[in-house]
């Protein structure tokens, strides 16, 4: 396991800056706007080599532990517990406020080691906050600026006493993952995202999987405003293993029309970048709201980007339920309706669940595994060449003008989602007609059923 680094200070200090900067990708929100980061957040940072997980904490804000703030300040106690180093960090240019000594007093009084972070430090503004900040009692401070990337090598020189011996002994054992594409079974973590409109329970359901309250649920939609990765494992009940989910919390995605502060509009990118990096897609779906047209195109979005997708109908519990209500119809006519609005991919895993009672989860999970195995998946030639073969026999291509259209030959050029390259001549004659009815076989015959396939033609002299 890497060293876990969490970051702390208050509202505006330029703790997401800081986040970003460490995980050298544009994650976290930014924004001026106090109390934005409302959630923790995740990610692999590295600084020169040194590697570590990298949280980030929600705005500490000075609030009854009712109310949204002191929730937030609730999950960073939670989160503290489990790292091996704390940033505090301050804004130098701001100087010392009585929330960075009262978040400072209460530092002192935990066991985990803290490096003192004085922020936005560039030029000579900072001078006087690094100078006061000694007066925390929490050591020297590193003066930094996270928006130029200025002080990460002072940084480096604070953690390295602390986390180093740690991160060495992970990298040693960190297992290899499996970019290259020969391997038959994908490994390292699989790497879920569970989208959905705003209520679907998102929030729910990934609290429920982890079994703790990690994420803030409430009626107020929109909550998570964010995308957040936490790395999880879970215990398959039909065979015992255990096995390693990095979990992607998006935000909510809504109707572009509807989306009208700047802070939605990021999550939404947000949303995108999210199912970028996933390999199976959970798509939540309210089964008291049914299939609504924002559903598709998610849906359609997580295709087009090539990843696996599945559909989990969420609140089960308390769908049919109601006097005269029929759960099975309800179900049949969602699947329904799928397999109408989706024609491009056929036999979409479609699972009823539960966030609220747990049930189905397992059932989702186990899903989710076998359809990244699909997606990875990779035939022979000879297999292929086979089922190419009888296709063409059993439906040659046309032949525009009395001259046929010669398709010589196909191979995998790819998996994850797979990628098949057919070479022939004339195919700019190709109808679009004949290629889905390769593209069909392939999903039929080959076993790459509900995952997206993509063909491309290729010349062949
Ligand atoms: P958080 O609320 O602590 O997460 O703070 P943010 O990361 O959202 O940053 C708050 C503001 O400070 C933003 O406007 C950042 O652009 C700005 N900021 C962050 N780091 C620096 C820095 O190193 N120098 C300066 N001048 N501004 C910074
Ligand atoms: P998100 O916006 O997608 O993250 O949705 P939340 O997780 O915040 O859930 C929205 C609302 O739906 C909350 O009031 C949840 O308690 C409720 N909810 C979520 N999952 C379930 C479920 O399985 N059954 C029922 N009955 N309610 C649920």
């Amino acid at each position: 396991m890497k060293p876990t680094v969490i970051i702390i200070g208050r509202p505006n200090v330029g703790k997401s800056t800081l986040f970003n900067r460490l995980i050298g990708k544009k994650l976290a929100l930014v924004d001026d706007q106090p109390g934005v980061t409302r959630d923790r957040r995740m990610g692999d940072a590295e600084i020169a080599g040194l590697q570590f997980t990298v949280v980030d904490t929600a705005g500490w804000e000075d609030e009854d532990a009712d109310t949204l703030p002191g929730r937030m300040r609730a999950q960073t106690e939670v989160s503290i517990e489990g790292a091996d180093a704390a940033l505090f960090v301050i804004d130098a240019r701001a100087g010392l406020t009585p929330l960075d000594e009262e978040i400072g007093r209460w530092l002192r009084q935990q066991s985990v080691p803290v490096v003192l972070v004085a922020n936005k430090a560039e030029g000579r503004a900072g001078e006087a906050g690094v100078f006061e900040s000694y007066g925390l009692g929490l050591g020297e401070p590193v003066p930094l600026s996270a928006e130029h990337g200025e002080g990460v090598a002072d940084l480096f020189g604070a953690l390295w006493p602390v986390i180093g011996e740690k991160a060495e002994a992970a990298d040693e054992g960190e297992p290899v993952e499996d970019d290259d594409e020969d391997g038959e079974r994908p490994r390292g973590p699989l790497k879920l995202a569970i989208v959905g409109r705003p209520n679907a329970g998102k929030s729910t359901l990934i609290n429920r999987l982890l079994g703790e309250n990690r994420l803030l649920t409430g009626p107020e939609a929109g909550i998570t405003r964010d995308s957040i990765a936490v790395d999880w494992s879970w215990t398959n009940p039909r065979d015992g293993e255990t096995r390693e989910i990095r979990l992607i919390d998006t935000a909510g995605m809504r109707k572009k029309a509807r989306v009208v502060e700047k802070l939605e509009k990021l999550s939404v990118a947000d949303a995108r970048r999210a199912v970028d990096f996933a390999e199976v897609v959970v798509l939540l779906l309210d089964a008291t709201k049914g299939l609504e047209h924002q559903d598709l195109k998610i849906a359609d979005m997580v295709l087009q980007e090539g990843r696996a997708l599945m559909i989990a109908i969420n609140k089960w519990d308390v769908a049919g339920q109601e006097p005269g209500g029929n759960a099975s119809a309800l179900f049949n006519g969602i699947k329904g309706a799928l397999d109408d609005g989706l024609a491009q991919v056929r036999g979409l895993p479609v699972l009823a669940v539960s966030a609220k009672t747990g049930k189905g989860l397992d059932t989702m999970l186990n899903a989710a595994f076998e359809l990244r195995e699909t997606w990875s998946k990779r035939v022979s030639t000879a297999a292929l060449n086979r089922w190419f073969d009888d296709a063409l026999e059993a439906n040659p291509p046309p032949a525009p003008g009395g001259k046929r259209i010669k398709l010589r030959y196909i191979t995998q050029a790819g998996t994850r989602p797979p990628r098949f390259v057919v070479f022939g001549t004339r195919l700019d004659m190709l109808p679009k007609s004949y290629e889905r009815y390769l593209v069909n076989g392939i999903r039929a015959k080959l076993g790459f059923d509900a995952v997206p396939v993509r063909v491309v033609l290729k010349s062949a002299k």
